[in-house]
């Protein structure tokens, strides 16, 4: 396991085949809905954001695992995280899927997560790793969809 790249494949494996807060808040305060065309990713993310608090989120939709993992391991991580902390992740993780910043040094907030690093090597996949996160963008931001385009 000391192979980076064999554990990204089986965390994307693992978080495809089970993933993780998936499913529907309802009622929720927040929801948006992303969408992918060059993969054909479709993703609901529903939150519930409590005093500036993100307490709860889900996601449901069909893409490939790469999109379902990053969502399975996004939702993860940004429960329990203030709204401004889950935008500063949504940065990092973008900044370091296009290549922009180095993981080991500037994407302190994303732990783990810092194994979709190697998706810029994969350039038809780096927007399927960023959908979860530009709908959580655009969830936080009231508005109601997400495009990859
Ligand atoms: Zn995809």
């Amino acid at each position: 396991m000391s192979d980076p790249r064999e554990l990204y494949q089986q965390v994307i494996l693992e978080h495809n085949k089970k993933p993780r807060n998936f499913g529907k808040l309802d009622p929720c305060t927040h929801h948006a809905e992303g969408h992918n065309p060059l993969c054909g990713d479709q993703l609901e993310l529903s939150l519930v954001v409590a005093d500036g608090v993100v307490t709860d989120i889900k996601f449901q939709g069909s893409g490939c695992a790469i999109d379902v993992a990053s969502a399975s391991l996004m939702t993860g991580i940004v429960k329990g995280k203030s709204v401004a902390e889950a935008e500063a992740m949504v940065a990092q993780f973008r900044g370091m899927v296009r290549g922009e910043l180095d993981p080991a040094t500037e994407a302190p907030l994303l732990g783990r997560l810092t194994l979709f690093s190697g998706v810029k090597d994969l350039p038809s996949r780096v927007k399927c790793a960023i959908l979860p996160w530009a709908t959580l963008h655009a969830a936080l931001k009231g508005e109601a969809e997400a495009s990859t385009e």
